[in-house]
């Protein structure tokens, strides 16, 4: 089994401020940072489309407290090396960190993904092939991804990002997507 650790915990004062958003839209001060956005038991759900395979998912990961083992296999599965077809566990906080964004910046669409989980294999040829990816790059952990929102800007959401403070967060300008990661605060 997975033994990421986990935060679901959350305060009633954070809860009581996004609920306080104006007009029902968060504001940047309801951001606490470093923590969940999302109930402790309130049902967790991300929609993605897949921008290499044009495959779509909607799943409930999280309910009644607690991680959905099918939930989190079918990610695994849908956010694999789309070259190799290598897959690999996914940290669970990655998905509290999308699921998070979904509710801070209100969007309706899909998380479009560019890439999530990298083989060791494709790592090094995306390297050899002068792509700018880390040696050490979290996505060969299951820890990272690329994404964007058709309906909120990527600088946006990269602001986003950068107030929840759970990971690091990179802008990727040119081909218009934010990487957001479970490791060390940080950003590029
Ligand atoms: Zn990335």
């Amino acid at each position: 089994m997975l033994s990421w650790p986990t935060d679901v915990e959350t305060t009633r004062a954070t809860r009581r401020l996004f609920l306080m958003g104006l007009g029902g839209a968060l504001t940047a001060a309801a951001v606490a940072p470093g923590r969940l956005l999302a109930g402790p038991r309130e049902e967790r759900v991300l929609s993605f489309f897949h921008t290499h395979t044009h495959e779509r998912l909607t799943v409930p990961y999280f309910a009644d407290g607690a991680y959905l083992p099918e939930g989190l296999s079918t990610l695994t599965s849908f956010l694999r090396d789309f070259r190799t077809g290598d897959e690999h566990p996914i940290d669970p906080a990655l998905y509290d960190i999308l699921n998070d964004l979904r509710l801070a910046t209100g969007t309706n669409s899909p998380f479009q993904v560019i890439s999530a989980y990298r083989s060791p294999r494709t790592n090094s040829m995306l390297r050899e092939n002068g792509h700018g990816v880390a040696q050490g790059s979290l996505h060969l952990q299951g820890r990272a991804i690329d994404v964007r929102l058709a309906d909120v800007g990527s600088a946006a959401l990269r602001d986003t990002a950068l107030e929840l403070q759970r990971g690091g967060v990179g802008y990727y300008r040119g081909p218009d997507f934010v990487h957001v990661d479970t490791g060390r605060v940080r950003r590029w």
